[in-house]
């Protein structure tokens, strides 16, 4: 059964308000700058909650934790601009640190919460050799959240909200393909606003493999029939995808079926 067709929820290009937990500072631009390029443009409400501090990401450089935290902090917020972030949440727990699933899952049903989204994006922790430990606990603390959300547990963290759907990307089971071709450039721009990542000798490499990525990604939609069929033409050469699993809150519990949804 389509649980999300069967509850009429809407489309996620449809959401009014989003709510995007990355593991680190560019990871949302990397999984979702495409989407969210396209749901600023509709009027969406974006708001970034971002779990580490990214210390770790450059790595080996002569250069102090804080600094690295306040270039990537500013990174952040220019991508954000990119992409018509409105809001943003700090968590701030160590990069590659120590912190348990249960203390970000508690952070966040409070965020929750507050920001009452109509929708959660993340990272897929599911992902069969996802090796980050920051991915996995995000992706899953995220997950534990909608659900503790929902129900009275922890009053002193706020009102309960029911939030009905989640999305993942960076997934293996992808059940959502967005045409993100008009939007590329925007996503591109946005991910290159963390020059501390980019802008270095790998950014070719890097590039080519999130373009054919994408390129690949747009001809499984057309296959899995998410495209129509009139775009089967000499263009979908050219025209680029990201994916989601999309799921129901009903589906992250006693629901094993979610892995075909
Ligand atoms: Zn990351």
């Amino acid at each position: 059964m389509n649980m999300r067709a069967f509850l009429n929820l809407p489309h996620i290009l449809e959401v009014k308000s989003i709510l995007c937990v990355q593991p680190h500072p560019d990871d949302n631009e990397i999984g979702a700058g495409g989407l969210l390029s396209i749901l600023n443009d509709k009027g969406a409400k974006i708001v970034f909650a971002t779990v580490t501090d990214g210390r770790r990401g450059l790595s080996g450089r002569d250069i102090s934790h804080e600094e690295i935290i306040k270039i990537r902090h500013k990174e952040k917020e220019e991508a954000g601009r990119i992409l018509g972030v409105s809001k943003y949440i700090d968590l701030l727990f160590e990069d590659g640190g120590d912190y348990s699933i249960s203390e970000l899952t508690e952070n966040l049903v409070k965020i929750f919460r507050s920001i009452r989204p109509e929708l959660v994006l993340t990272v897929d922790p599911w992902t069969p050799y996802e090796a980050h430990p920051d991915h996995q606990k995000t992706g899953k603390a995220v997950a534990a959240a909608m659900l503790v959300a929902r129900n009275l547990s922890l009053p002193h963290l706020g009102e309960s909200v029911t939030i009905e759907q989640i999305a993942f990307y960076s997934t293996p089971y992808p059940n959502t393909y967005i045409d993100i071709t008009n939007y590329w450039e925007r996503k591109i721009e946005a991910i290159r606003a963390h020059k501390s990542q980019f802008e270095n000798h790998n950014w070719p490499l890097i590039y080519q493999l999130f373009y054919e990525q994408s390129k690949k990604w747009y001809k499984e939609g057309i296959e899995k029939g998410y495209f129509e069929a009139k775009d089967k033409n000499i263009e979908v050469q050219e025209r680029l995808a990201e994916t989601y699993k999309v799921l129901s809150i009903w589906e992250l519990h006693m629901f094993p079926d979610a892995v075909f949804s």
